[in-house]
């Protein structure tokens, strides 16, 4: 006789629960008001109302499910109900672009996020066309990126420091692959097979809409810990090369 299948529970939380990044710590039953954006986007867009469950994540001690007390005009009310996962391990990769123009960063900093970089350390360099980002706007969006991707953990945002502090004090034990788009005429391997064959802490360096000039190009491979690679025969964008390496990276090396 077949056993008729256990009726399947609703999956908890709904898929479709919101997920939100809060600044304060999380704990069970503690209480959490949210004003602003946030009680605008559970209260208005998700027409969240009392008893319904968020998604909560703070950085530091993981994701939570939250219920909805009080959804008012202004400000939204919620318990911490239960944890639901810890604050994840992302694979240990840093991405150092260079600054490009703002909607291209903005891919970059978003990208890079969702390919799961554990920190974001952007870099100036002589043909840089942008030479300064907006903390608080960058922030903004990996926050962002994080809730759509569900991280747990937000990637680390650097301030932007010119490539010879970059180089100056960069840390023993971090390779740092350099996307050389002269890889062809100054040696450097596919990234594929850089990254695969390298194990511990990495870092990935592309350049800017003008790429690197001489100077800067023999600074990098000068640096102990530089390693050239090449991104194929074609030249990409930065924002292309970045996002491109960071899958390579996370296919060879990752998490993926
Ligand atoms: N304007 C430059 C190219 C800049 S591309 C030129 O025409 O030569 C921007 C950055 O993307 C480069 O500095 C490099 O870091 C990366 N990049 C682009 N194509 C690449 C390739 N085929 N291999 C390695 N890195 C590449």
């Amino acid at each position: 006789m077949t056993e008729t299948p256990l009726p399947r529970t609703p999956a908890w939380p709904p898929k479709s629960a919101p997920r939100l990044f809060v600044g304060e710590g999380l704990a069970q039953g503690r209480t959490v008001t949210l004003d602003g954006p946030q009680a605008h986007y559970l209260g208005k867009v998700m027409r969240m109302r009392a008893g319904d469950i968020v998604i909560l994540c703070d950085d530091v001690t993981g994701e939570w499910a939250a219920r909805v007390i009080d959804a008012g005009k202004r400000e939204v009310v919620l318990e911490v109900a239960e944890r639901l996962r810890a604050r994840e391990a992302v694979p240990d990769l840093w991405l150092c672009p260079a600054l490009l123009k703002k909607d291209r960063f903005d891919l970059v900093l978003e990208k890079a996020t969702e390919l799961g970089v554990a920190r974001i350390a952007p870099v100036i360099t002589r043909r840089c066309v942008a030479d300064k980002l907006n903390p608080e706007r960058a922030r903004a969006i990996t926050i962002e990126a994080a809730e759509q991707c569900a991280r747990t953990a937000l990637p680390e945002l650097a301030e932007p420091v010119k490539l010879d502090a970059l180089l100056g004090g960069w840390p023993e034990g971090r390779a740092l692959f350099f996307a050389d788009e002269n890889a062809k005429e100054q040696g450097g391997e596919p990234a594929a097979a850089a990254f695969a064959a390298h194990s511990g802490p990495a870092a990935i360096l592309t350049g800017p809409e003008g790429g690197f000039d001489d100077a800067e190009r023999a600074a990098i491979r000068a640096h102990p810990q530089a390693r050239p690679v090449s991104l194929g025969p074609r030249i990409l964008r930065g924002e292309t090369a970045a996002i491109a390496a960071l899958s390579v990276w996370m296919a060879s090396a990752g998490d993926w």
